[in-house]
């Protein structure tokens, strides 16, 4: 802040000498009148001028009567001594510019006029050509002092972190301002509990978590969520971007870190916020390019600090990311940030009330309806649901409305998709269905057949880059085995997908591409690796033992079978795949009803736990048990 004070008064001062000079010209330099030099030779040869000052490059002098006379001729202009008279009250100025001329000294001396030769070096001029350049590289100077010595913290205090670190003793920011994500608030009312009443916690020497890292895609939240956590404790944010650390200087993030938790000692109970600790937390050795070690320095000192900080005292290190794959290992592990905390695209409702909260201020039509507004925009995170919001009001605004109308927010929804699309996120209601088709009969194998793990959450809402929808099934224990039975029913999962499509559709999409690859691999693993063929017999062709369904990259190994075994390992493995579609289509066959029922379902919620859909299953069980 002192660097913002000092530059702006360095501009005051140049302002100011510069109206000093001006008016320097203005008031001290006489005006004169400029004559050419004919001119002035006609005036000398008149007698017409006196008191004349010669130097370097101009004659300035007196004009005399007879001389205004003589001027206000030779320019036509009879009032030109009017003129003069008026504008030098007492006797008039001229100047002209100074030529090579011998004769005239010789002229001055017979027509008796008065002179006077000075060397032109008045105080203005070496002003002008000595202080003011000075003056210039002296700011320069300055400036390019301070632009350095900020960067660095200040030059007098390297690591003093406060120009940028915000600390903000009380986040008016709560709960009720953040909306669809009440499982990443629930998870974080632990920490909020150990803020507001350290010495309780201390007293019974639990073990409190030291690191939450807060995941999700960009704009979900997650900075909001952690200074709402901050608010709801009623505990100070220190708040430092991973961008911050990383400078030009080496040994300043380093230095930025220690500053950062010395203060948080000083203000505990405290929470510490990075915001997108990718910047410093990269995988160390990912990135060859901007002083790597000087990353890595920060990165050591933020894990050292971490190691040695004292959590009873009550200072929470809380970090937010949307790049988690890229942080490095050392990072995530037990006694850093080793409580992770997903905060992931809005559902409907989710969005609804983000809508509400994003439309308390704003004054609205009464038909305007946010469960419809919510159901338009699919896959938008909490960011783009304020922005639509501000735009519709916006544009109400412009149309001299009382109140923002459906119609604003409908056209609002449209820029925004609009912008949106260009990005790629967002799905086209068609998409949208093929895909709760898909994901519905993952899920309906998945329940349907005995060996699999139980689905825990069916979703279409986007995620990352790839997925368009997923079903996630949660293992009921640890497993180092696994039966043949199992591996086909597992593939018959992955195949419910395309399944569900056909059935459906009568047509197939390019979505169930990853689907397919991994049933395949199963399928090639179990001909060539767990000699799981009846016609190849016990026999495995693969020297070295892969881990157990790591997609590892298929090494070109040397084959020691024959083509024909080659074939028929190809066939095999064919015949599996095939065998787990033709179960998958089966088994959704005769649930066609159920398979309907779950996709529309799924396509107007987008998420469905595992608990509800096992209900509704069993709702509808009217139907044959499966084939198997
Ligand atoms: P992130 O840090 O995940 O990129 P931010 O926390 O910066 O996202 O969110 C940007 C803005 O979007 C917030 O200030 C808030 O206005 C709005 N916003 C995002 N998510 C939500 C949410 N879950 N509930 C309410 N508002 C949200
Ligand atoms: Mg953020
Ligand atoms: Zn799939």
């Amino acid at each position: 802040m002192a660097g913002q004070n000092t530059r702006v008064s360095l501009w005051y001062f140049l302002a100011l000498l510069v109206i000093l000079l001006l008016a320097q010209q203005y008031f001290v330099t006489p005006r004169q009148e400029s004559i050419n030099y004919s001119d002035f030779r006609k005036l000398v040869e008149l007698k017409g001028v006196d008191d004349l000052v010669i130097s370097t490059d101009k004659i300035e002098g007196r004009l005399l009567p007879e001389g205004v006379a003589y001027l206000s001729k030779a320019r036509k202009d009879p009032n030109l001594a009017q003129k003069l008279k008026e504008q030098f009250k007492k006797e008039p100025m001229f100047s002209t510019v100074r030529l090579e001329d011998p004769d005239l000294i010789k002229l001055l001396e017979k027509q008796g006029i008065k002179y006077q030769a000075v060397l032109e070096k008045t105080w203005i001029t070496s002003l002008l050509a000595w202080v003011l350049p000075m003056l210039l590289l002296v700011a320069i100077w300055i400036y390019f002092f301070r632009k350095i010595g900020t960067g660095a913290g200040g030059l007098m205090s390297v690591g003093k972190s406060k120009a940028k670190l915000y600390v903000e003793t009380e986040t008016k920011v709560t709960f009720a301002d953040v909306a669809g994500v009440e499982e990443a608030e629930e998870e974080l009312k632990e920490i909020i509990e150990f803020l507001k009443t350290p010495a309780k916690f201390q007293a019974l020497g639990g073990n409190i978590p030291k690191g939450v890292l807060v995941v999700g895609p960009p704009g979900t939240g997650k900075t909001l969520l952690a200074r709402a956590v901050a608010g709801e404790a009623g505990v100070p944010f220190l708040s430092l971007s991973g961008s911050d650390f990383v400078e030009m200087f080496v040994g300043v993030g380093a230095a930025r870190v220690r500053d950062l938790f010395a203060q948080a000692q000083e203000k505990a109970p405290c929470i510490i916020f990075i915001d997108e600790l990718d910047a410093v937390g990269k995988a160390r050795g990912l990135s060859p390019m901007s002083g790597p070690e000087e990353r890595e320095n920060t990165l050591n000192q933020l894990l050292s600090e971490m190691d040695g900080f004292d959590t009873r005292k009550g200072v929470i290190i809380m970090a937010a990311t949307n790049r988690p794959e890229i942080l490095d290992p050392a990072l995530i592990r037990p006694g850093r940030f080793d409580r992770h905390v997903l905060v992931d695209r809005p559902s409907l409702k989710g969005r609804e009330d983000i809508l509400k909260i994003h439309t308390r201020k704003v004054k609205l039509s009464p038909e305007v309806n946010l469960n419809t507004l919510a159901a338009r925009t699919p896959g938008m995170v909490g960011a783009d649901l304020a922005n639509i919001v501000n735009e519709a009001a916006l544009l109400a605004a412009r149309k001299d409305k009382t109140a923002v109308e459906m119609d604003d927010f409908e056209e609002a929804i449209d820029r925004v998709v609009a912008g949106l699309e260009k990005r790629n996120r967002l799905m086209n209601p068609r998409e949208k269905e093929i895909v709760a088709y898909h994901e519905t009969g993952h899920a309906l194998v998945a329940e349907a057949l005995p060996t699999t793990d139980p689905v825990h959450r069916v979703s279409i809402i986007p995620r990352g880059i790839g997925a368009l929808g997923y079903t996630m099934q949660l293992p009921t224990e640890d497993r180092y085995l696994m039966t043949r039975t199992e591996l086909e029913d597992r593939m018959a999962v992955m195949l419910g997908g395309r399944a569900a499509e056909e059935v459906h559709f009568q047509e197939i999409s390019t979505g169930a591409q990853n689907d397919l690859y991994r049933a395949t691999d199963i399928a090639r693993s179990m001909i060539r690796e767990y000699g799981m063929s009846e016609k190849l017999g016990p026999i495995t062709f693969e020297r070295e033992r892969r881990p157990l369904f790591l997609e590892s990259i298929m090494s070109p190994s040397t084959k020691d079978y024959s083509e024909t075994t080659a074939q028929e390992i190809d066939q095999e493995v064919s015949h599996l795949v095939e065998r787990a579609h033709r179960r998958a289509r089966e088994i959704l066959e005769q649930r066609r009803e159920t398979l309907e029922q779950v996709a529309q379902v799924l396509l107007e919620k987008e998420v469905i736990e595992g608990d509800e859909l096992r209900q509704f299953l069993n709702n509808t069980a009217n139907q044959p048990p499966s084939s198997e």
